[in-house]
C-alpha cells in the first residue's frame, strides 16, 4: 500500500481541517454544529496534551545526556559559545529586519482599531521585568521547576547537572548516565507513537483555528499582519538559507525538505516546545546531526532561540507606538531591539507567549498607557496565524543552528 511521508499526511490533514472549519462556519446558522465541532477539535486537544506530556522529561533527559556526553568542560564551553553566538546573531538579524520594515511601512498609522475593540485589558497578564527573567532562570526548587514546566529553570538545572555528572566518580556517573539514557530512549519511543497521530491531531487543530477566527478584524489589521508576514518570510526564505549556505554549502531546499515535518508541526501547534520531539527526530534522522549536538542545541533552542518571536516583539511594539501616535527616536529604538531580544529569550515555547512578553518591551520604552492593553487585545484577536508562522520560523532557526554547529564540529551531514 502507498504510504505517504508524515509531512504529506500532515499537509493533507491541514487542508482538510481548513475546509472543515470553513464548512462548519458556513452551516452553523442552520444546524447545531457543536457536537461535531467538539468531536473534531477534541483530536487536536488530545494530540497537544500528548505532545506536552513528553516535553518536560524529554528536555530534562536530553540536555543532561547532551551536556554530559560532550564530555570535557572545554568542549561544552566551545559548543555552548557557538550556540550562544548563533542564537544571538539570528535573533538580532530578525529584530533588525522587523525594525526596518516597521519604519518603512508604518503599519500602525491609520490602523483604526481602538474604537473597534471590545476588550478588557485587565484580562492580559503582564510578565515580570527583564532582570527578573534572568534571575528566574535559577530555580529555587528544581522539582517544582519540573512539575510546573518552568523551561528556563529546567534548562539551567539540567546543564548544571550534566556538567557535574562528569565530576563524580566513574561508577556513580556511569550508573546515572545509563538510567537517564534508558529513560530518554523510552521517552523518544513514546514520542514516536504520539507523532504518528499527528495527521488526525493537526486536522482537529486547524478546524478549530479556521472556525474560530472571525474575518472582520483581519481587515483593519491587514497592513500590520502583512508587514510581519513579510519580515518572517525574509528571515525564513533569505536570511536563514543564506546562513545555511555560507556555513554548510548545502542547498537550503535539502534542509527544508528534511525539516518539513517539524516545520508543519510548528505551524499547526504554534508551540516550539510541543514541536521539539519532531525537531529532534528530523535533525537526527534526516540531517544526520549527532545526538551530542542535537541534545544540547535543540531543547535549549526551543525555549531560548526564537527569531520569529524576536521579530514580532520589535514590529509589534513599533505598531503600538504608531497607533498611539508616539514617535520612537533612535535611542528608544535601540532599547526596543535589546528588550525584544530578552523578551524572545524569556518567552515560553507555547501559543501566544510572544504576545504576552510584548509588555516587557512596551514598558521599557514608557508605553504604559491603558490603551496599550486594548491594542494588544486587538493583536491577540488575530494572533493565531502570525503565531503559527513565527513558531515555524523559530523551529527552523533551531534546526539550522544545530546543523551549523554540527558542521563546525566536523560532523558529516545529509549523507
Ligand atoms: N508560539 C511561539 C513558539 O512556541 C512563541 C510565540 O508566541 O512567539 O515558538
Amino acid at each position: 500500500m502507498l504510504k505517504l511521508k508524515l509531512h504529506w499526511q500532515v499537509l493533507i490533514a491541514m487542508i482538510i481541517g481548513c475546509i472543515l472549519g470553513l464548512f462548519l462556519k458556513s452551516i452553523e446558522s442552520s444546524i447545531n454544529i457543536q457536537p461535531i465541532y467538539q468531536s473534531i477539535t477534541l483530536f487536536g486537544t488530545i494530540f497537544v496534551r500528548l505532545l506536552k506530556m513528553v516535553m518536560v522529561p524529554l528536555i530534562f533527559t536530553s540536555i543532561i545526556l547532551g551536556v554530559s556526553s560532550i564530555g570535557s568542560g572545554k568542549k561544552i564551553g566551545r559548543i555552548g559559545i557557538k550556540t550562544f553566538i548563533y542564537y544571538l546573531c539570528t535573533s538580532l538579524f530578525a529584530i533588525i529586519n522587523g525594525l526596518i520594515l516597521s519604519n518603512l511601512f508604518k503599519p500602525g498609522i491609520g490602523a483604526n482599531i481602538i474604537q473597534n475593540i471590545d476588550f478588557d485589558p485587565s484580562r492580559i497578564q503582564t510578565p515580570s521585568s527583564t532582570l527578573d527573567i534572568l534571575i528566574r532562570m535559577i530555580p529555587t526548587n528544581p522539582f517544582q521547576a519540573l512539575s510546573s514546566g518552568d523551561m528556563l529553570g529546567i534548562i539551567f538545572f539540567a546543564i548544571f547537572f550534566g556538567i557535574v555528572l562528569n565530576l563524580v566518580n566513574d561508577k556513580q556517573s556511569n550508573l546515572l548516565k545509563d538510567i537517564i539514557s534508558s529513560i530518554f530512549a523510552v521517552i523518544m519511543k513514546i514520542t514516536q507513537i504520539v507523532i504518528s497521530l499527528a495527521p488526525i491531531g493537526v486536522m482537529g487543530l486547524m478546524t478549530k483555528t479556521v472556525y474560530s477566527s472571525g474575518l472582520g478584524i483581519f481587515i483593519n489589521l491587514a497592513k500590520y499582519m502583512l508587514t510581519i508576514i513579510l519580515g518572517l518570510s525574509i528571515h525564513l526564505f533569505i536570511i536563514l538559507p543564506l546562513i545555511l549556505f555560507l556555513f554548510i554549502k548545502v542547498n537550503p531546499i535539502i534542509h527544508f525538505k528534511s525539516m518539513a515535518s517539524a516545520m508543519l508541526m510548528a505551524f499547526s501547534t504554534s508551540s516550539s516546545s510541543a514541536t521539539l520531539p519532531v525537531t529532534i527526530k528530523c535533525v537526527r534522522e534526516n540531517a544526520g546531526v549527532s545526538n551530542e549536538v542535537s541534545s544540547f542545541v535543540l531543547p535549549m533552542g526551543a525555549t531560548v532561540n526564537m527569531d520569529g518571536t524576536a521579530l514580532y516583539e520589535c514590529a509589534g511594539v513599533l505598531f503600538i507606538a504608531q497607533v498611539l501616535g508616539v514617535t520612537m527616536g533612535i535611542d528608544q529604538q535601540f532599547i526596543i531591539v535589546m528588550t525584544a531580544l530578552l523578551a524572545s529569550i524569556g518567552a515560553a515555547g507555547i501559543p501566544s507567549a510572544g504576545l504576552v512578553m510584548i509588555f516587557i518591551v512596551t514598558s521599557a520604552v514608557g508605553l504604559t498607557d491603558p490603551q496599550v492593553g486594548i491594542i494588544v487585545g486587538a493583536m491577540l484577536a488575530i494572533d493565531r496565524p502570525l503565531d503559527m508562522f513565527r513558531t515555524m520560523v523559530n523551529v527552523t532557526s533551531d534546526s539550522i543552528g544545530s546543523v551549523v554547529i554540527a558542521k563546525t564540529e566536523g560532523e558529516n551531514l545529509y549523507s
